[in-house]
């Protein structure tokens, strides 16, 4: 790989490696080919241009049809030290010329620019003389008539780009696979002999499931409440069912709302709600989504099916962006499909001639009928998923609501009893991680230091299957033997219960849960806060804290100075100096100047309170 690109990436953005896909974008580019990639949202698209923008000479014009995405996206391309600039109709007049001469003076490697402004005379007067090195188009199936969202500006970048005294390598990025689509993005934009490329677009950290509850609302409530802590979003299929929001709200829940209903200020203000982390839970419909790039979202739930993969993939990836496990579940009942069908009926299509009508109303029939079929299907839902994306999975992923429903019972009251015996011994300091490893009896330092060796539990279970002690301690939870108290550390519950002779623990597990630990886990999971001990929560609760605090002086969304990843990994490794924090995933050169010293700082306080 080209060893400058890894330093390019490292230097300004804190990753140590590319992503698959990434890299043979990346050298395609600088080799100045064309590219055309296709990459589910969060895969990191953005990168594969903005990594050869930095090493190129000349200048990157990058084309979006959002105002917000870009806004988000010079955000942080400035948070980490590089300099960019949007031009599009947010700016005022005078902004809008002060940030045309910047750019002509050569300030800015990266512009963002709305597909409408490119042949607009101010623009092409900057453009003629400027030296364009490269042209990224986003979301590029935005061409295409075929594709969720057409937007005619865009067939204005084939005649931009003929205009231009050189032509500049040309990069298409979107995220919809479908033939037409790709077809037409290669010719519309003038692609010349493209490096087409389909990555990523298994999510490993996301988890998906169907349901078909009796009650939705309950299941929708339970879940939010079981998952207090964290951002999720509702989709509904009509702004009519966004009403559920009200409901949430009378029964306690921090949700807001989202839909083309709403009046502009509104919408801003609920959205901005929800990614300031004010709101826990947004409810919306399909209009709420493009172009935030909230990077903790940790599940989305779709309280209706939705009317292809293609918005469903959409919308389920805006969980877990992070990389950190995230579940997306969709609600399914059969009124759905009757919803859906209303729809379509009454689907606007006056802009398209009778002979397109026709075609485009097969293709959305097609597209329900792929929807119906995931949410009956038995298969594993990921490979389903991938299949449809043109992808070839090997076997079932062993991670989906699918993959983990035939269940077996086992009887582990025994062992529930030990666990328990443990966590008194334990006297509710410690969480899951170092009961499980006490009872198991496992050789470690951290079990040496806390002294959890010398317990009359330690060792009483070793042997056992570490997934079914896991198991075993999330249903003891649930049946409230146990609680979890702040800091995931476990507690005593009401224990009464398992006084009677009677009385059984029992959990469902599947053929995964009995293979051995490692076989059953072959997956790379990123790090999650459940890896972290409850020291190094502790501490990143403390990282957290200065995050808001931070994001608060600058009015920034807080994942924009750094994601839970990043913070994660930081309590972690407990840096102690500038090279260590440098090592850090998510901490480049840029950010570790502005905030280095002050994430140092809380770490070294921490450090010596707990000697
Ligand atoms: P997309 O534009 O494809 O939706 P983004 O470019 O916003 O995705 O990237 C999603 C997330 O993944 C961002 O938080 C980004 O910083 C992160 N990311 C991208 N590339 C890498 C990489 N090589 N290593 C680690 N994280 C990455
Ligand atoms: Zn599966």
């Amino acid at each position: 790989m080209n060893r400058q690109a890894v330093q390019t990436l490292k230097t300004y953005f804190g990753y140590d490696t590319f992503r698959e896909g990434q890299e043979s974008v990346v050298e395609s580019i600088l080799e100045h080919r064309d590219v055309l990639a296709i990459m589910p949202t969060g895969a990191g698209k953005s990168i594969c241009y903005q990594v050869p923008a930095l090493m190129m000479k000349g200048i990157t014009l990058v084309i979006s049809p959002l105002i917000s995405l870009m806004k988000d996206q010079v955000r942080s391309l400035n948070q980490v030290g590089i300099s960019a600039a949007y031009l599009n109709s947010s700016l005022t007049q005078g902004q809008y010329f002060t940030a045309l001469r910047y750019a002509k003076a050569g300030r800015y490697p990266i512009i963002y620019v709305a597909p409408e402004r490119l042949t607009t005379e101010a623009f092409l007067d900057f453009a003629l003389s400027a030296d364009i090195s490269m042209i990224a188009v986003d979301e590029s199936h935005c061409v295409s008539q075929w594709g969720q969202d057409f937007r005619p500006s865009y067939l204005k970048i084939a005649e931009f780009v003929a205009q231009l005294p050189k032509r500049p390598v040309i990069g298409a990025f979107t995220a919809t696979a479908t033939k037409e689509v790709r077809e037409d993005i290669a010719r519309l934009l003038g692609l010349q002999d493209p490096f087409c490329t389909t990555t990523g677009f298994d999510r490993e950290n996301l988890y998906f499931a169907v349901k078909t509850p009796k009650d939705k609302y309950k299941e929708v409530h339970d879940y939010i409440l079981e998952h207090p802590d964290d951002s999720g979003i509702i989709y509904c299929l009509t702004r009519k069912l966004v009403e559920v929001c009200g409901k949430l709200i009378r029964d306690g829940i921090t949700a807001t709302r989202y839909h083309a209903g709403l009046s502009d200020e509104e919408r801003r203000n609920n959205q901005d709600d929800f990614i300031y982390d004010r709101c826990r839970v947004m409810v919306a419909t399909n209009a709420f989504g493009m172009g935030i790039d909230k990077s903790d979202v940790r599940y989305v739930i779709h309280y209706n099916m939705p009317q292809s993969m293609e918005n469903y993939y959409q919308e389920a990836g805006r969980a877990g962006r992070d990389g950190l496990d995230a579940k997306c579940i969709l609600l399914f009942s059969p009124q759905d499909i009757v919803i859906n069908r209303f729809l379509l009926d009454h689907k606007e299509m006056q802009d398209l001639d009778p002979a397109d009508r026709e075609t485009v109303r097969e293709r959305d029939v097609r597209r329900l009928q792929v929807m119906e079929r995931y949410c009956y299907t038995t298969e594993c839902l990921r490979n389903y998923i991938l299949k449809y994306f043109g992808e070839n999975p090997e076997k079932p992923c062993q991670d989906c609501g699918n993959c983990l429903r035939e269940f077996e019972t086992l009887d582990m009251t025994e062992a529930a009893k030990k666990v328990i015996n443990c966590v008194y011994e334990a006297k509710g300091r410690y969480g899951r991680q170092i009961i499980i490893d006490t009872v198991a009896g496992a050789k470690t330092a951290r079990l040496e230091e806390i002294g959890a060796v010398r317990y009359k539990s330690y060792g009483v279970l070793a042997g056992t299957n570490k997934n079914l002690l896991r198991r075993l301690i999330e249903q003891l939870v649930l049946e409230g033997y146990l609680r979890v108290g702040d800091y995931q550390v476990l507690k005593l519950g009401d224990i009464s219960g398992l006084k009677n002779p009677e009385a059984s623990v029992s959990i469902k597990i599947t053929d995964e849960d009995k293979q051995p630990e490692k076989a059953a886990k072959t997956k790379k999971k990123a790090k999650s806060v459940e890896t972290l001990t409850s020291s190094g929560y502790k501490l990143f609760e403390r990282l957290k804290k200065l995050r808001l605090e931070i994001a608060r002086e600058e009015s920034m969304p807080p994942y924009i100075i750094f994601s839970d990843k990043t913070l994660i990994d930081m309590a972690a490794k407990m840096p102690a100096s500038k090279p260590e924090m440098l090592d850090v995933s998510g901490v480049g050169e840029n950010k570790f100047a502005k905030y280095g010293e002050r994430f140092l700082e809380v770490i070294e306080e921490y450090r010596r309170e707990v000697g």
